[in-house]
């Protein structure tokens, strides 16, 4: 390879241009091919996710790579990426023997191999789970009629959004027959027949619960709301965001009819699937995640069992969570993040789920997320060895309890929410308590501006005139306010980006 070529190549690897690099090698002539660049034209193929074509390449060129660790080691990568695990872990082992002595490419062997058997693992377990699924499903009777039994109040939720883009004008036989045509498909009659009560929308039962879920995996689906046959709304089968659009701009494999989003917002939805039943049978309902190599899973048998399947979001409720002495108003003050619709969280503490959590914590490991009663316990502090606070204004260290206050305020009281982290206040030889973020307005409104500023400028800190013309609530030089737990008395504390 020439200098200047090399290069080239070099400088567009530092930048990741992964496809400028594919097609810069593709202009040189191929009998002009060496192993150098061989191997780094499959290297851009497989960073630009070409993998069938970097499969081909290396295959094309199997007699120059059969000694050639990293020739291994590409095929592996795509095999990998391909989801075909069993050639993926034979090209690796191979290509590790003839790797011997070099630990670098051993390294990078032995992490694809370990990506591999992972994958191979989750693989088995989805499969198990979904043949659960499949064997549980009782094929609806055909001689009762759809939906009978089912109770339909409070299902649709005929909010503004709803009515403007998802719920269309009363369905007509005319409508089906267009839409069906359109798509190619024949549309359930379970679906006909609730498009005629309701003819799409958004619904209140925003969840699909997965029977027989695969352990330390997500098993409930967010949805936002069914399409209806109306071409006139947006989001119906053949409106503007209908199906079309989902698989043209989206990419979506072609299995059926997109009948349903979730609350991702297009990365998944759930679509009628006609694979195994034909455009003339009855779909299955499944899942197509996008974040997850389009992974297609399935969910009901047919479109009513789905329907049916769909709940409401469990009711949190504020006092089943611990309540905290320094941070009183932690939940208004969104110091928990609230998990979304369909969102599981699970505590990396105790294992459990939970709807509020804590997503940091100053400590070695990389905690995201903590449930509020794993930091009201002290068990996050201790599991993880860290503090939630990283800084406060000292109180006396023989004054009473001390060290169970200190305690609780480090080890047992989330943080707020700050550009340069928590400076705890104190006062009457106590921690305050945190109230909210404040600006000077808010303190105005409250008719303490004079009162905190006072006794701000004794810290010296920021310049009072500064504060009393910049601070802003969330803003970029922003105010913090605690209250005293035992006078009453309010104290300010201030940061900026
Ligand atoms: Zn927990
Ligand atoms: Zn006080």
């Amino acid at each position: 390879m020439d200098a200047k070529l090399e290069k080239q190549l070099n400088r567009l690897a530092n930048r990741n241009k992964w496809e400028d690099i594919a097609a810069l090698i593709e202009k040189i002539p191929e009998n002009e091919w060496d192993m150098d660049i061989i191997e780094k034209y499959v290297h851009a193929l497989n960073h630009s996710w070409q993998l069938d074509k970097a499969v081909a390449v290396l295959l094309r060129y199997q007699a120059l790579g059969e000694n050639d660790p990293l020739w291994h080691y590409q095929l592996g990568y795509a095999y990998v990426n391909l989801s075909r695990y069993d050639e993926a872990e034979n090209v690796l082992l191979h290509g590790k023997e003839l790797a011997k002595e070099n630990k670098k490419v051993i390294g990078w062997i032995d992490k694809l191999l370990e990506q591999a058997a992972k994958e191979k693992e989750d693989k088995a377990k989805r499969a198990e789970a979904e043949a659960k699924r499949r064997a549980a499903y009782i094929p609806r009777d055909p001689n009762t009629p759809p939906f009978d039994g089912f109770d339909m109040t409070d299902f649709w939720d005929d909010c503004d959004n709803s009515l403007k883009d998802y719920a269309g004008a009363p369905s007509t036989d005319e409508m089906f027959a267009k839409a069906e045509q359109a798509l190619g498909y024949k549309l359930p009659e379970s679906y006909k027949w609730l498009m005629k009560q309701h003819n799409g929308g958004m619904v209140k039962r925003v969840l699909f619960r997965l029977p027989f879920p695969v352990p330390d995996q997500s098993d409930e689906i967010g949805i936002t709301g069914i399409y209806g046959v109306d071409p006139a709304k947006e989001y119906s089968i053949t409106g503007s965001n209908g199906n079309q659009f989902i698989i043209d701009e989206w990419e979506y494999p072609k299995i059926g009819i997109a009948f349903c989003d979730t609350s991702s917002c297009w990365n998944d939805m759930i679509f009628l699937d006609y694979r195994k039943c034909g455009p003339e049978g009855e779909p299955e309902v499944v899942r197509i995640d996008q974040e997850d190599n389009d992974a297609i899973t399935y969910l009901a048998g047919d479109f009513e069992s789905f329907i049916r399947g769909l709940v409401c979001e469990d009711t949190v409720d504020i006092a089943d969570y611990p309540q905290f002495k320094y941070s009183p108003n932690c939940y208004e003050n969104e110091i928990f993040v609230k998990a979304e619709v369909g969102e599981t969280k699970i505590c990396q503490c105790c294992g459990s789920k939970t709807k509020y959590y804590y997503a940091s914590m100053y400590c070695r490991e990389n905690v995201k997320v903590l449930c509020p009663h794993c930091i009201k316990s002290g068990a996050a502090a201790k599991k993880f060895n860290g503090v939630f606070i990283q800084d406060a204004e000292s109180i006396e260290t023989n004054s009473e309890n001390y060290a169970d206050k200190t305690d609780e305020l480090f080890h047992r009281t989330p943080g707020y929410i700050s550009w340069q982290g928590e400076y705890w206040r104190s006062h009457c030889n106590d921690y305050c308590a945190f109230i909210g973020d404040v600006g000077i307005e808010e303190l105005e409104q409250m008719g303490i501006a004079e009162e905190v500023l006072a006794d701000y400028a004794t810290m010296d800190e920021y310049e009072i005139e500064e504060v009393r013309e910049y601070l802003t609530k969330a803003g970029s030089f922003a105010g913090y306010l605690f209250q005293c737990l035992h006078c009453g008395k309010y104290f300010l504390w201030a940061d900026a980006d």
